[in-house]
């Protein structure tokens, strides 16, 4: 929800860290975790969840993307929020994975701000990515591509979004709203186009109109929460979540009519992925990782090493696995062959260090685009691996494998207590060319680490392969 620009994120982490100083004080405890829930919570709208229920509630059992999402749809009142995971893994019921593995994709290989207007830029790429998960995916992670679309349609419908105001105005503005209100009693949900573009066009249009009317509704409620006056504030932002929701609404529904009634199976990818003789399960890092190299098609296995792209253009593919891998791994695959069984389900092998945390270990998998090793996010100082969850009490070796005659830069490894980007970290010293291995121990403090290899060149100017390992 709320954008992390520079000036934000320095004042809500600011906050959050005051938090997370007095919890170390054992008298302020219960104090602070009132205070350290406010603080985590004030960084976003709160009805992402209730606006994307009342849209569901909207569209009548028959529709379309019901049927097809089946009990996934019901997830996406979580899946709504995946935008505000970015950089970390989202963890809810039992299902972990990367949320970047449904943000970032070529042509969206950065995070974008999610105030008007760069927020702008996400609807038509998020759109079209949703669609062809509907026409290409299982339906959960259609449903999870749905829900990253979703984040940035009901952001720009909060009223300090469409009226770019940022800091504790913001937060106030989006939070002074009853949730419980936000229900879309006989609405119903309008056809935004009987094609991908018309459908395309109808939304932006949509979207236009929904930002006038919150950045109306946003300029009459900053006096008022200047003044701090929450009562006249709050039925005003309700008549906003209410308009996002009926833009939600219309959206499921165009996107429901878009796609091809299921089971579509021509043209399809599908497999098991097998590591040692056996299908490579969900661990630690999440499911396996499926990537059709040059193209725009990547995909989430299921917890059994079970995967499947579908209603892919005719052709041979070169495919890849984000996991654990040493090497590319990149088989070469046809939509050749027809499958019209589900039983049949070709195995593919993969070399993989089942003990290694980090994925993307070599930089070998550049789905995302060139010189763009997947799982590794460049910031302007550094490349940063993805949030590894550690055990408490556990022992991990960090292995680095540098290049003969490694270029300038450093290795350092992060630590947090918390998923959260606005709590503290704790930095090691520097790692140089040279040490090869440091040993650590996960603790409450370090319950995440995330490796930081800090160079403005490319990962592989520095290092060959990178790797955490748990003791075993
Ligand atoms: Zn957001």
């Amino acid at each position: 929800m709320q954008s992390m620009s520079a000036p934000q994120r320095f004042s809500t982490e600011t906050k959050a860290q005051t938090c997370f100083r007095r919890l170390r004080t054992r008298t302020g405890l219960a104090f602070c975790l009132f205070t350290l829930c406010f603080c985590l919570r004030a960084l976003a709208w709160g009805p992402h969840g209730e606006i994307t229920q009342a849209a569901l509630d909207a569209l009548g059992p028959d529709d379309a993307l019901l049927k097809h999402l089946g009990t996934n749809a019901r997830k996406l009142v979580h899946y709504c929020w995946m935008g505000d995971y970015r950089r970390t893994p989202y963890e809810r019921q039992g299902e972990f994975f990367y949320a970047d593995d449904y943000l970032l994709f070529p042509g969206m290989e950065r995070h974008l701000d999610h105030l008007v207007p760069e927020v702008k830029r996400t609807y038509e790429p998020y759109f079209r990515r949703a669609l062809q998960a509907l026409r290409t995916e299982t339906p959960l992670n259609a449903a999870r591509w749905i829900g990253s679309l979703l984040h940035f349609v009901e952001d720009t419908g909060s009223p300090p979004h469409s009226t770019e105001i940022r800091g504790d105005v913001h937060s106030k503005m989006e939070n002074w709203v009853d949730a419980k209100l936000i229900h879309l009693p006989g609405y119903r949900p309008q056809l935004l186009g009987e094609t991908e573009e018309k459908a395309l066009a109808g939304f932006l249009r949509r979207m236009d109109g929904l930002i006038a009317s919150s950045k109306e509704r946003g300029d009459r409620c900053r006096p008022l929460v200047l003044a701090d006056k929450r009562a006249e504030v709050e039925p005003i932002v309700l008549e906003s979540a209410l308009e996002t929701s009926r833009v939600v609404a219309d959206l499921l529904h165009t996107l429901g009519k878009l796609h091809p009634k299921p089971p579509y199976r021509n043209n399809s990818i599908r497999g098991t992925v097998f590591a040692e003789g056996r299908p490579l399960r969900a661990t630690h890092g999440g499911p396996v990782r499926v990537l059709l190299l040059g193209t725009t098609h990547s995909t989430l296995a299921d917890s059994d090493g079970r995967f499947v792209l579908a209603g892919l253009d005719e052709g041979d593919y070169k495919m890849s696995f984000l996991h654990f891998t040493l090497l590319p791994g990149i088989t070469n695959v046809s939509t050749a062959r027809e499958f019209d069984s589900l039983a049949w389900w070709p195995f593919f092998s993969t070399k993989v260090e089942p003990a290694n945390l980090v994925r993307n270990p070599a930089f070998a998998a550049n789905w995302l685009g060139k010189n763009l090793p997947d799982a590794w996010y460049p910031t302007k100082t550094a490349w940063e691996g993805d949030l590894i969850p550690l055990k408490q009490g556990a022992r991990y070796t960090l292995r680095l494998n540098w290049q003969n005659k490694p270029g300038d830069g450093d290795v350092v490894l992060r630590f947090r207590p918390n998923t959260h980007p606005g709590l503290p970290v704790v930095d090691s010293a520097p790692f140089k060319p040279g040490t090869n291995e440091h040993a650590f121990t996960g603790s409450d403090k370090m319950k995440w680490a995330q490796i930081l290899i800090r160079t403005t060149n490319a990962p592989t100017t520095l290092l060959k392969s990178v790797a955490i390992t748990a003791e075993k």
